[in-house]
């Protein structure tokens, strides 16, 4: 069988000790990989690179299509962008996956049965990162959903629990609050849950749900959630587990997928032969599975399951009583490697299978293409920057200026403020900045109105000395509203 090539970088910090340890481990099991390494990170950063990862190394990964990634270091200051978001939006890595796993009674964890996979969208959300600010007061972050989006991570989601033997998928949303965003999002998981029957589907609120996965990360089993909720549980999830030192995380892609740790590159911690290199250990068991090598991955995790079983530990896992050897990071690496062939006892062996070659014809797709759905120009809503000086009352005296706008078939129809209607009849108990939301409709209810009308309205605002920072454009879809009704609407 011929060699899989894989594309590496060592990182910064402690991840060249990390990764020498995870590569020793599987080195000495048997991995049948050949390895191109790569530069990212702070030296390329520091040498002018603003992206922090140089244009060849590009080519590595679409060469061999698989990253195994060191954490690194981002400068303070400077401009320097993030190399993860980079990475994982330029290579359209769409699907975070973080296994999190307690391994009571040898490492310390609040929640001994605990072993829930959070499977985390990776690439739109409010992390498109699309901000502005828009006045004196007010800065906004464009939070986008889309459907190929929510259907990618779904189904992703759904063929992961098929194909891992999971019997359970959660979704987490805030649909309450965000009914189109998130509402997608769920409609989206409803749809495709209901091609799965064998897999239970089940919803929270992620308020809700949040708390009761950390009260009783037990009841659920695999997570799905849009980008920014997926963000900040999946590192609940491991701290809660044991320690986010311990946790892996592959990042899938349709062509390109990218394996790490989940943590950082602890500064602090490098050149000390300190740090626990199982969270990136733990990210290459998943990158072996992914590139069809199950059998190395089985028999390189239950030896580091039964190193952690003997209580072979490093400092941030390590307890009196609990651990029997506090060891470095390459004293690990060897207990492991020590114990290839061995299983645990205690806790449970894993068992990874080849994953199922599908037939092209027979695969679904990730995403739909769907008709266009006929879409109706309704309405506008302008959004101005105005400011008399007062937090309370002034949609009252702002109202009647915009009401001189009105003209050529559109009227106002209301005025909010941060999302509550405050003009007609707003309640001055209502604080308002400055920044107001005014909405426009056809003269007669519920007729089109065209893109014309809306140029000349905000001539009409320009005329009256208004200052309209952004347009919205109302928009029914089918017959459908396809915008919120203001608070108090
Ligand atoms: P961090 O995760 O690097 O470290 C936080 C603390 O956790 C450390 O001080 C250490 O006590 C502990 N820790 C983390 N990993 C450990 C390990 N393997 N073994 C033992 N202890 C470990 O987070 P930070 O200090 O906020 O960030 C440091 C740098 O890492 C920053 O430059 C940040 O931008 C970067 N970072 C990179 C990635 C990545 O490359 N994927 C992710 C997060 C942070």
């Amino acid at each position: 069988m011929s060699n899989v090539p894989i594309t590496v970088a060592h990182g910064d910090g402690i991840g060249p000790e990390i990764m020498e340890a995870t590569l020793h481990i599987l080195k000495e099991a048997g991995a049948r990989i050949d390895i191109d390494t790569i530069d990212i990170g702070e030296k390329v950063y520091l040498s002018g690179n603003s992206a922090g990862i140089a244009p060849e190394s590009w080519d590595s990964l679409r060469r061999t299509k698989v990253f195994l990634k060191a954490p690194i270091t981002t400068p303070q200051g400077g401009g320097y962008k993030s190399l993860n978001v980079t990475v994982r939006k330029t290579l359209g890595l769409y699907a975070n996956i973080r296994p999190c796993v307690s391994y009571h009674p040898f490492i310390d964890t609040k929640h001994p049965v605990m072993d829930v996979v959070i499977v985390r969208e990776n690439e739109e959300d409010t992390y498109a990162g699309i901000e502005y600010r828009q006045s004196d007061m007010v800065e906004q972050c464009l939070k986008l959903i889309s459907r190929p989006g929510c259907e990618k991570i779904v189904r992703y989601a759904f063929e992961y629990a098929i194909t891992n033997n999971r019997k359970k998928i959660t979704c987490f949303i805030k649909d309450n609050i965000m009914k189109q965003t998130d509402g997608l999002f769920h409609k989206v998981f409803d749809e495709i849950a209901a091609e799965y029957p064998s897999i239970e589907a089940d919803h929270w609120i992620v308020d809700i749900g949040a708390a009761k996965m950390a009260d009783t990360p037990e009841n659920f089993d695999v997570i799905v959630m849009p980008n920014l909720y997926g963000d900040i549980l999946s590192d609940v999830a491991a701290q809660i587990a044991g320690s986010v030192g311990l946790a892996g995380s592959a990042n899938i892609g349709e062509n390109i997928s990218m394996f790490e740790a989940i943590h950082g590159s602890a500064p602090r911690r490098a050149g000390q032969n300190l740090a626990n290199p199982s969270g990136l250990f733990l990210g290459s068991i998943m990158m072996m599975v992914h590139i069809g090598q199950p059998d190395i991955a089985e028999l390189a995790h239950n030896a580091w399951l039964r190193a952690v079983e003997d209580g072979v530990h490093t400092y941030d896992i390590f307890k009196e009583g609990v651990s029997k050897e506090k060891v470095g990071t390459k004293e690990f690496a060897q207990a492991v490697v020590d114990r290839l062939g061995q299983k645990p006892e205690t806790l449970k062996a894993v068992e990874y299978k080849k994953p199922e070659v599908i037939a092209e014809a027979d695969r679904k797709p990730i995403y739909s293409i769907r008709e266009p759905q006929k879409k109706d120009l309704v309405g506008v809503d302008v959004f101005i920057n105005w400011w008399n000086g007062n937090f309370y009352g002034a949609g009252n005296d702002l109202g009647p200026i915009i009401e001189k706008v009105n003209g050529d078939g559109l009227k106002l129809v209301m005025v909010s403020n941060r999302g509550t209607k405050v003009y007609p009849s707003g309640m001055s108990d209502t604080f308002c900045v400055d920044h107001w939301r005014c909405r426009f409709m056809a003269d007669d209810q519920g007729s089109t109105i065209t893109h014309a009308q809306v140029i000349d309205l905000l001539s009409r605002f320009n005329e009256a000395g208004l200052d309209f920072i952004k347009t919205e454009h109302l928009y029914n879809f089918d017959g459908q509203p396809g915008y919120s009704l203001g608070q108090g609407q």
